[in-house]
This record gives structure tokens, C-alpha cells and sequence, in this order.
């Protein structure tokens, strides 16, 4: 699976103001700290992967934007709000400076899923991927990235699992990928560092 970036579904984009300088002082404390860790990053083809959000009010969230992943510290022009999504048209509709990151539907669905998720981290790394792997919530490896399908393995999962009390899944046809979450971005991020 090396097409990590790829948006697939369809992107409404309205431009729009960059997001807040508070809002993106709170953003970039995990953004910096997971990129330094190379969790979120670009790998050896220069496509860049992992992506992280925050929900603002009701299914809204801020998320970082497509093909972020090489800069090391974002600006306020990296970040997009998600409006409205519709995972039977596969469409999404995007506000800001930039378009939504390609997982963004994942996003929106666990934020759907879980009331008391208030921050999602998306992380690639090969070594918490294998240990991790059926050990916690893990996706059918059948399943891609930033598909409709995976939108539906999150419901799936928060149905058969108790992921939401483990608040760490396994993304199996994803290559590295891993996403935890939290009430927070501290619960999410620390989530992922106790691990390391
Ligand atoms: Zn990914």
C-alpha cells in the first residue's frame, strides 16, 4: 500500500480563513512533537503520511492538510476545517487555507462514533504496527486507507470491540498505520508515547 496521501474521496473545497493562532499553538504541541518522533513525516518516496485532528463543535473538526507531512513545523495555513461529510457519496466538504487530509472520513466517523473523542492522532510506524497488530482493535487488512470501507471497519470496530475504552486501533491494510485518540490531544498523544 504506497499510494499513502492519495485523497479518494470527494473534496468540496471552500477557501477560507486560516484557523486561529491559539488553535494552532494547541495543534502544533502534538503536530511538532509526533513529526520530531517521524510518526507523521513523508517516507522514502516523498509522499506524506500521518495526520492528526480536533473536534470543534458537533461533527466539526480541524484537521492537518493534504501532503502536509514534510514540514516540520505548521503554519496556520496547514490546517482545514471539515464541515459536512457523506460516506455514501464519498464526499466531504473542506473550509480553510488548505485541502483535508486524505483520512479524513476515517476522522469524521470515529468523531461519529465516540462523543467523548475530542482529538485523533494518525501515526505510521512499522514497529508498534507489528507489535500492536490484533493485540488492540485492528482493521480487516483487506480494507485501504481514506476508503469509504475504512470509515465502516471504524463503526465496526466501535460495535464488536471496546475500542472505545482502548482508544488505539490497528489499521492492518494500511501499511505503519496506527491512529489513537482521546478526550483530548494530550490523552491521544500520550497514548502513543507510553509505547515507545
Ligand atoms: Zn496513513
Amino acid at each position: 500500500m504506497k499510494e499513502t496521501g492519495v485523497i479518494k474521496f470527494n473534496c468540496n473545497w471552500i477557501k477560507a480563513q486560516p484557523i486561529s493562532p491559539d488553535l494552532l499553538i494547541a495543534l502544533n504541541v502534538w503536530r511538532t512533537r509526533m513529526h520530531k518522533l517521524g510518526f507523521i513525516g513523508v517516507n522514502n518516496e516523498e509522499i506524506g503520511y500521518g495526520n492528526m485532528s480536533i473536534r470543534l463543535s458537533g461533527n466539526q473538526f480541524i484537521i492537518t492538510g493534504s501532503a502536509t507531512g514534510k514540514i516540520k513545523v505548521l503554519s496556520n495555513k496547514h490546517y482545514t476545517k471539515v464541515v459536512n461529510y457523506d460516506l455514501d457519496k464519498n464526499s466531504l466538504t473542506a473550509e480553510g487555507p488548505i485541502l483535508a487530509s486524505s483520512e479524513s472520513l476515517t476522522h469524521a466517523v470515529i468523531y461519529e462514533c465516540d462523543k467523548k473523542v475530542n482529538a485523533i492522532i494518525h501515526i505510521h510506524n512499522t514497529k508498534l504496527w507489528n507489535q500492536l497488530m490484533n493485540k488492540v482493535p485492528t482493521t480487516n487488512k483487506d480494507v485501504e486507507y481514506g476508503t469509504p470501507a475504512m470509515a465502516m471497519e471504524m463503526k465496526r470496530l466501535f460495535n464488536e470491540t471496546d475500542l472505545s475504552k482502548q482508544k488505539i486501533l490497528v489499521m492492518a491494510g494500511h501499511q505503519d498505520g496506527i491512529i489513537s485518540f482521546g478526550k483530548d490531544l494530550n490523552e491521544a498523544g500520550n497514548q502513543l508515547l507510553k509505547l515507545v
